[in-house]
């Protein structure tokens, strides 16, 4: 386990698009500006790492649940689906195949 920054609201612990008012807490990290991470994490594919979801621009990412970095488990490799990027080519979805994460598990 690792504490890194808050991505959705960098570190600021404030919401970061004043959803609520503009004194809401983050609701990613509830307002400490960290959050821990289940080593070993990788940067979030499908958001790029900024913890917010690319199509709305104002809610959490789905795939790493706003924290900009997701946990993968031994070997890896790129997703041969979405090519890296996490997203689903028709939908833009997170890709089903690796979950967003743009890598799978080597076998
Ligand atoms: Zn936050
Ligand atoms: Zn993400
Ligand atoms: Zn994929």
């Amino acid at each position: 386990m690792s504490v890194i920054e808050c991505a959705f609201c960098k570190g600021k612990g404030k919401d970061p698009f004043d959803l609520l008012s503009k004194l809401a807490t983050c609701q990613v990290c509830g307002g400490k500006g960290k959050v821990e991470v289940i080593e070993p994490a990788i940067k979030c594919a499908f958001c790029k790492g900024t913890g917010v979801y690319p199509h709305d621009g104002r809610v959490t990412c789905t795939v790493c649940n706003g924290r900009g970095m997701v946990t993968v488990k031994g070997e890896t490799e790129g997703c041969p689906e979405c090519k890296g990027t996490g997203i689903a080519m028709e939908s833009g979805l997170p890709c089903i195949k690796c979950g967003g994460k743009g890598v799978v598990s080597k076998r």
